[in-house]
This record gives structure tokens, sequence and C-alpha cells, in this order.
């Protein structure tokens, strides 16, 4: 039972699930696309696929867009968001989670997390609200949605609008309610990694009329609904999805229900089978949290249990035996180069009262894990039990031999070069 990475044979050479998956249920939509020949953003196939999708999150507005980075930007133009102002978000996201705000013209005021959820912190937020705040991003992390009732709270006490950024979370509920319902905007992602994709896509929802319509407007070049082509109201761009993308996207939502149910079985029975490792664990969801698509698995890495073993050397080691394992973010959201001072002097508003100074920022827990948390992807958990205890023999297997590996490691290294 040698280590595949010191030479020996790998613990699993099948393939895992994929992504994405797709039948000619999509192939019959797209030729039904095409053959329409209403291959534009204004038809009814887009119109229709936005319906789907409102249905499905119950809420009274969904407007689709090109992307989920472009989704945040439309968010925060459309509640009013204005140079100067400042926008409080999670430090542990992808990078739209706050380079929209800088898209927006507004400064990003970033907060911890809580270490168990990866989600916005309640007390971290509250610590970084100052008088020119106006807004929180708040992110449902790998789909587990953030803690609504106290963010919620925080919300109404200081008067800040919530924009929930649901790129994680397609479907997910908290207290029954689905995400997208909790703030002014919930925004969600079509990218080709997200639950739900045509490659690329995006859509925003809200319950609000007024903000439903300022996006609409602003995603097609500010003509305002039912209105003349030619007749533009206020500043808009063209953020529109085609025919062909919604075409693939009316089929795919309609796989998320059952494929979260086949991904939350695998990951519970994951979870069980981890409580056996020391050194290598995941929450559990809170119990306020339904249909969770388990989009991403955070483990957290303690090299102790593994002699000492770095995480990038661990990870090194398990993908060698072949599990698809990967890192998390390598830092936090504000440790981007786009946010060192020289860089935001270019892209940073005239009318900000200064260039906010990120240098000394250290926000202690998603520093700390972004230096021992490893994921797990969604599609892995659409395979079968014998995966998961694939995965688990796999670490099992490293974790038996990691004094070795850690030797070797030391003295020169198979790891490194
Ligand atoms: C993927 C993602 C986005 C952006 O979506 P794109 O469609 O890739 O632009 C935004 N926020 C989070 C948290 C994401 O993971």
């Amino acid at each position: 039972m040698s280590l595949a990475i010191l030479g020996g044979s790998p613990l699993r050479t099948d393939a895992f699930q994929t992504w994405p998956v797709y039948s000619s249920d999509e192939e019959h939509a797209l030729i039904d696309a095409l053959r329409s020949g209403l291959w534009g953003g204004y038809g009814e196939w887009v119109q229709k696929f936005e319906k789907t999708f409102g249905e499905m999150h119950e809420v009274k507005h969904a407007i689709s867009c090109s992307n989920g980075t472009v989704a945040l930007e439309v968010a925060l133009r459309a509640i009013g968001i204005q140079c100067g102002d400042e926008v409080a978000v999670t430090s542990f996201s992808f990078i739209a989670s706050a380079s929209s705000i800088l898209l927006a013209h507004a400064k990003p005021v970033f907060a911890d997390i809580d270490p168990l959820t990866m989600n916005l912190s309640p007390a971290s937020l509250e610590a970084v609200i100052t008088p020119r705040t106006k807004a929180i991003i708040v992110v449902h992390f790998g789909g587990h949605p953030a803690d609504m009732d106290a963010i919620g709270e925080i919300a109404k006490r200081y008067g800040l609008a919530i924009i929930e950024d649901c790129a994680h979370a397609h479907g997910a509920r908290w207290r029954g309610t689905p995400v997208g319902n909790f703030g002014a905007v919930g925004t969600f992602s079509f990218q080709a990694f997200k639950l739900a994709t045509a490659g690329e896509g995006g859509i925003v929802v809200s319950n609000d009329a007024a903000i439903a319509d300022a996006m609409w407007s602003y995603c097609n070049q500010g003509r305002i609904r039912g209105g003349q082509w030619y007749e533009h109201h206020t500043l808009g761009t063209n953020y529109r999805l085609t025919a062909f993308q919604a075409a693939v996207l009316q089929i795919q939502v309609q796989r998320i229900s059952e494929q979260t149910a086949l991904r939350t079985r695998n990951a519970n029975y994951l979870r069980e089978q981890l409580k056996g490792i020391a050194g290598l664990g995941t929450a559990t969801p809170s119990e306020l949290v339904q249909d969770h698509p388990q989009y991403l698995m955070t483990l957290r890495y303690d090299s102790r249990e593994f002699s000492g073993l770095s995480r990038n050397d661990f990870l090194a080691a398990i993908r060698a035996e072949g599990i698809p394992m990967r890192e998390v973010y390598p830092h936090p959201l504000y440790k981007n180069p786009m946010f060192k001072r020289s860089a935001l002097e270019k892209f940073g508003c005239r009318g900000w009262d200064s260039i906010p100074d990120y240098s000394a920022l250290y926000l202690e827990q998603c520093e700390r894990i972004c230096e021992d948390g490893l994921w797990l992807e969604h599609e892995l958990f659409l395979g079968t039990e014998q995966d998961m205890d694939d995965i688990v023999a796999a670490i099992d297997k490293v974790q038996q031999n990691s004094s070795l590996l850690a030797g070797h490691n030391e003295s020169g290294s198979v790891l490194r070069g």
C-alpha cells in the first residue's frame, strides 16, 4: 500500500462524476431554440426561463443577465449605491462579491466569517458598519444559507439593504424560505461550474417591483418595460442572456432538486465516515437549512494528525491517489492585488474621501481557512456511496503513510519541483 505519490499504485483510477450533466433534453431544447429563429434576449425562451426560475425560488421578479458578476453590479446599481458609499462584504468568496462593489463605484468593507459555515459572521459584520455603509453583500457559501436571522436584524437596525449572492445556493432554503427572498435582491450565476449552467449566465431576483424594473432597465440599455425600442430612459448597458442559454437553463434548473437530494445523501454519508478520521473534518449543516445543494464541502486539515505534513503536500498526495480534492481560495479577498492602494488609486472613484488601505487587514477566521481548508466539489456527490468510501480510504491511506511522506519531504522532496 505504498503511496501513489511515492510511486505506488493509486487507490482509485476510475473517474468520478464529471460536470456538467446533460442529456438529449438539453439537445432538444437547443435545437428548438435554434429552429425558432428567436435567438435574442428579448424572446420567449428567456421569458419562460425567468418565470421558471422565479417560481422555483418563490420570488416575484426574475431578470436574467449575462453572468453572476454583472448580476451583483446590476443589483448594487438598482438599489442606488453611489460613489463614496460603503458596502460590507464577506472576505471569503469569489472576487465578484467584492469587485462588483468597485464596479458600482463604492468601497468594499470586509468582514470575517463564521468558521463552521464559512458565511459572513454577524458579529464581524456589525463591527465594520460605519455611517457611510449602505448595503451588505452576503454569500450563501458552498450552498449553506447564511444566518439570515442575525444578518437581517443587523440590516434592519442600521437601515442597510441586503444583496444575497446566491451563486453557490440554487434552491437552498433557510427556515423554509428560498434564498433570494431575504434581501432587496438575490443574484445567481450559471457559469460552467455552477449548480445549473449554460456555460455562462446569471439572474437577479427581487420581490420589489421598482428594484426589478431598475434592474431590467439597466440590463436593457436603459429601456423601460413596455416602452419604445429606441427610447432610453436611464443609463444602462446590454447584459442580456441569449435564447440558447435560456433553453439549456430551462432544462438544467429542473434537475436541481433531484440532484440536490442525491448530493445530500452522499454528502451526509461522507460526513459520517469522516468522523472516523482525526484531523480532517467538516461541520454539519445548520438544522435551519433545507435543500442545501452541497455546492462545496469544505474540510479543515490539521497537519498535527498527519505527522506534520503540510496541507498542500497532503493535497498532492491525495490527488495522486485519484481523489479530485482542491485547495480553497488561496487568500482572503482583500489580499488580491486589485485591493492594493496603488491599484485602487487607478480605479477608485473621484468622489471618495480617501483611498481605502487594506494592507494591515487581518481577519483571523478567513486567514486560517485559506491555510487549512480543502474542497470537495458538488459533482462528486452525484456519484455513489462507493465513491465516498474511496475518498475516505484514500485519506486514511495518506494518513497511515504520512510520517514517511513528511520525512521524504524534509529531505529534499518528491513533492516540489
Ligand atoms: C461564480 C461566482 C460569482 C460570479 O459568477 P460568474 O457567473 O462567474 O460571473 C459570484 N459570486 C460567487 C460567490 C461565485 O462563486
